[in-house]
């Protein structure tokens, strides 16, 4: 399959790190998933603790989502008109994370925080946006911009394709450091539009953010008259019933969602104070639109998964979380590697390092080869993790014990193979 993909698509996949460039080897083509497993082309089964990247927080195939999508699909799946699934997954969102006072619904995390960044330049009429290095927003021109090279670059492209004009109104700074943001703050005094930086980043593994890190965040960017965007594409509806907002209690201007809002659909959103989403069109003179803009198919799925998404649901994740973080723990200590499991609510990551990680720079220092090692083994005996060192690893409610044992009796080879 994968020689068949790599004729008709570029590298073989739809999405660059599924590829298994990181890492080596052919990237598995999944046919099914049920729970927390996933079965291969081959027939072999995996536990998934990748989860799709994240949206997959109820498992795979979850009979009421399921159900959900069907009831929906068979009453046409797209009209283009305004719908009442929309407006239901929208009152969910408002109701769960209260500085989103509305909300609009797009159909990637990537258009998500576009439409947040231009609207936030459209509201403040400033240029400027910061973002921190590792943290990565989707593919929005702008913010590719040193999305994994060097610290505080200012306005270099990250790649090709990206001109210097859209990447010269960028400025990247590292992560969890106040004042390079103070700094950069009194280097472009009223020219910056917003701060935009993940809620909780994943992107480089897990890297929480410092103690008081994000509430420095909104404080500076309120004294300049900038907005303090939260992208919580990743974290939204994962971390906690309110995201890494009801974690932090950090209130920010504008906030991103995707992932676990689609329920394995493509749905995301973005929202916050009104007096700002009030901007967007046809309300206000900012354009944004979308033809599959809460595609009632999409709709339907989010619904579902977030209705079932209460505290037990979170209790549960939290702690299916909290038992791998220890496993891999033991086992990698028993076999006397170097590493950091770091956490952030239930996301976690493993760093091939015992030096803090509390940025990008620090997250590149690990030994990455321990981490092929790891990763291939774990694979080989059915544990499918994300295919790089810089990924968080996702579990659901439905990883039982079961599914827990079967993690634990593959750790110790894995282990040995990354010592
Ligand atoms: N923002 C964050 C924090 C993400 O993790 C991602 C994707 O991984 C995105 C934005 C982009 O979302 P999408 O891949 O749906 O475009």
């Amino acid at each position: 399959m994968f020689d068949r993909a790599s004729v008709v698509t570029p590298g073989g996949v739809n999405s660059p790190v599924r590829a298994f460039r990181a890492v080596g080897g052919t990237p598995r083509f999944m046919v099914s998933g049920t729970g927390p497993y996933l079965t291969d082309a081959d027939g072999r089964e995996y536990v998934d603790l990748v989860c799709s990247w994240g949206p997959m927080i109820l498992g795979h195939s979850h009979p009421e989502v399921v159900a959900a999508v069907q009831e929906a699909v068979a009453r046409g799946t797209s009209f283009g008109t305004p719908g009442e699934g929309e407006v239901a997954l929208a009152e969910e969102i408002v109701a769960r994370i209260e500085p989103v006072e509305q909300v609009r619904l797009v159909s990637s995390g990537t258009e998500a925080t576009m439409s947040a960044i231009r609207l936030a330049r459209g509201f403040t009429g400033r240029a400027k946006v910061v973002k921190f290095a590792g943290c990565y927003h989707g593919h929005v021109d702008a913010l590719l911009a040193a999305a994994g090279s060097g610290l505080a670059t200012f306005g270099l492209p990250d790649t090709p394709g990206v001109t210097g004009a859209t990447a010269g109104d960028t400025v990247v700074l590292p992560y969890n450091d106040l004042d390079a943001v103070r700094a950069a703050f009194a280097a472009h005094p009223g020219e910056i539009a917003c701060v935009i930086t993940e809620a909780s980043p994943g992107n480089m593994g897990v890297v929480p953010p410092a103690d008081g890190f994000n509430a420095g965040l909104k404080e500076l960017c309120a004294a300049d008259g900038a907005l303090y965007i939260s992208d919580e594409v990743m974290t939204g509806f994962r971390t906690s019933k309110a995201g890494w907002y009801g974690v932090d209690g950090v209130r920010p201007d504008l906030m991103t969602f995707g992932k676990v809002m689609g329920g394995g659909f493509p749905a995301a959103a973005f929202g916050g104070r009104g007096d700002v989403m009030a901007h967007l069109a046809p309300a206000g003179p900012v354009y944004q639109a979308g033809t599959l803009s809460g595609n009632p198919v999409a709709t339907a799925a989010g619904l579902a998964q977030l209705r079932l998404l209460d505290d037990a649901a979170y209790a549960k994740v939290d702690a299916v979380s909290a038992e791998l973080r220890a496993l891999v723990g033991d086992a990698l200590t028993k076999e006397g590697v170097a590493h950091t499991v770091s956490a952030a609510s239930n996301m976690f990551s493993v760093f091939f390092t015992d030096r803090p990680v509390r940025n990008y720079e620090d997250a590149k220092r690990q030994d990455v080869f321990r981490f092929t090692a790891f990763f291939h083994s774990m694979l080989a005996q059915g544990v499918y993790l994300p295919p790089s060192a810089f990924e968080s690893w996702f579990v659901s409610t439905a990883h039982d014990e079961r599914a827990v044992e079967r993690v634990a009796a593959v750790l110790p080879a894995a282990a040995r193979a990354a010592a």
